[in-house]
This record gives C-alpha cells, structure tokens and sequence, in this order.
C-alpha cells in the first residue's frame, strides 16, 4: 500500500501528514494519517472526523478510538484520519480558511479553490484504497443532534453495516451532490455518516456510541476480533425513511419542551416563543407522530430558524 509516497507494508503501521495547503502566513499546516495495517490482506476501513473545522466531538471520537489502540487491526487496513480541516479547527469554524465548505467541493480539482485542491488529493492520494468510511460529524451551531447514521436508500451492505454499527437512529439521507460522502459512494466505498451532538461541544454519551460502532463495525468486518468489547444488546436501531424540520414562527426566546432523541405524538407541545420582556409568548405543538432527531439548543432564535429535525418511520 502507497499512501503519500510512503510504502506501508503488512502488519505495519506509520503516521503520514499530508500537506497540500499552507496558511497565509506561508507556514505548513500537517493533517496526519494513521495508517495500520495488519498481518494478513483485507478490507480498508477510514475513521474520519472533522471535515468541519468546528464539529469537535467527531474529532474526539476518532482520537479515543487511536488513543485505546482499537485502530490496530490484525487483517486489512484502518486509516485514521481524527481531524481533516485542521484550518477550520485552529479557528474554531466550519470552513477553510478560503470560506469555502470543504464538504461540497469534493471530488475537488488540483486546479480549484484551496478546499478543493485539498479535496482533490484526498480523493487521489487516501480514497483508492478504501472499502469502507464512518465519516464523523455533528450538528451545526447550537443545532444538537441524537446520534444517527446517515445512509442512502438502497444498498444493502451499507444498511446491515448501520445495524450493525447500532447508533439509535438510521436515517436515510440522499447525500448532496459534491459533499465527501457522495464522491466516495460514487467510486463504490461504502459509507456510514454518522452525526451526533452539536459543533464546539463535547458529549459524552455521542462519543460512547460513536466509539462502540466502530467496534461493532471493525468487528462485522474481520478487521480484529473485539468479540469482549461487542455489548449484548437487544434494542434495534430506529429506521427513519423521512424527516422534516420545525421552524420558528416567531423570533424571541425560545423553550424546548422535549428532548432531543425521544419519541413525539401528535398533539405533544414541542416548545414556546416569547419576548423578553413577559408581554408575549406562543407555544407551538407537534403535529404528526415521530422521533426528535435534532433540537436546536439556542436560548434565544429568530423566525425561520431551525428547532427540530422530526423523523418518520
Ligand atoms: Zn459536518
């Protein structure tokens, strides 16, 4: 295997950075790749998180994931990468430095915008070797996502791979055009996108079943047998065929009145809107029966933000 003009061979394992882009002060900035490879050939799976700058929790996920070591497999690859838009994250945004979403300029082009051109190697120089991708992310802003795995209708591997994975939630989402994840799945790696918790924020509970589905997964794969670190559980991921979001009829300040993950009926008040100043305030009810994927956690929202992501099944 030949990462960056490095040779990895079976059973070993090395720390690529990659450093296609530079600051505007000229300094080099150094996305590291781990790349470990097992004794025997088998499939590759990426860990990846931080196409976002800001989405922290998907980065922790993948750092405990190399720190406990659960990255080594016995056959095939795992290629880490804990943190992709190091730019976004020193400045604590979504974005590269160039403004752009590095999550829609994908396949890219070594000719393009510097998010692009940095897309373009990671296509060239990291996707052809690999079979399988958890991409992680997380909900934008104060926007606090119940941990889910994102996954097109209609492919069988990738559906039985997001069961076995056993976040809460299975939502099918068609991928954007130009995003990581369509380029991938369009060169035939299978992809689970997982989303869980919001941007700048840490959650304990979102790492706990980020962590254990890539166990799971590695696992389902033959990549290393963590059969004592697999949990007995019986409760099934929840399959969501469709969604919609709430919005704010009003501006002001706003009231959640369920939480982010449970099931909803009709009828149910989800919320309330008010002034500032004890003059005004509105609730707003639920209307047709479903699973709160996302709660906007904001105190305060104007009219037409999003509060809820509401699934179906
Ligand atoms: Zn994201």
């Amino acid at each position: 295997m030949k990462i960056l003009n490095h040779t990895i061979g079976l059973g070993e394992s090395i720390q690529v950075k990659m450093n296609f882009a530079r600051l505007n002060t000229r300094d080099t900035i150094e996305v590291p790749i781990i790349v470990q490879r097992g004794k025997k050939e088998g499939p590759c799976l990426l860990l990846i998180g931080g196409v976002h700058g800001d989405e922290t929790n998907g980065v922790e996920i993948v750092r405990q994931i190399v720190a406990k070591g659960l990255n080594k497999p016995d056959v095939g690859t795992i290629i880490c990468i804990p943190l992709l838009n190091v730019f976004g994250f020193i400045n604590q945004t979504r974005e590269f430095p160039d403004g752009r979403d590095l999550n829609r300029v994908f396949p890219g082009s070594d000719k393009g915008s510097l998010a692009s051109r940095f897309a373009f190697h990671i296509m060239k120089e990291v996707i052809p070797h690999v079979d399988y991708c958890i991409d992680y992310h997380t909900g934008g802003a104060q926007r606090f996502n119940y941990s889910q795995i994102r996954i097109d209708e209609g492919d069988e591997e990738t559906f039985k791979l997001a069961e076995i994975f056993n976040a809460p939630y299975i939502v099918y989402s068609k991928s954007a055009e130009r995003t990581f994840r369509k380029s991938m799945v369009k060169l035939g790696v299978k992809v689970l996108l997982f989303e869980g918790g919001k941007s700048l924020n840490l959650d304990k509970t979102v790492t706990k079943v980020g962590i254990q589905g890539a166990i799971n997964v590695i696992h389902e794969l033959g990549l290393r047998d963590l059969s004592s670190k697999i949990l007995k559980e019986d409760q099934k991921p929840v399959l969501i065929k469709s969604s919609k979001w709430i919005r704010a009829r009003h501006s002001g300040m706003y009231r959640s009145d369920v939480r982010v993950g449970q099931k909803v009926l009709k009828g149910v008040k989800l919320g309330s809107i008010s002034d500032p100043f004890g003059n005004f305030e509105k609730g707003f009810k639920n209307n047709q029966e479903g699973y709160i994927l996302n709660s906007n956690h904001a105190p305060v929202v104007n009219q037409g933000d999003a509060l809820f992501h509401i699934g179906f099944e």
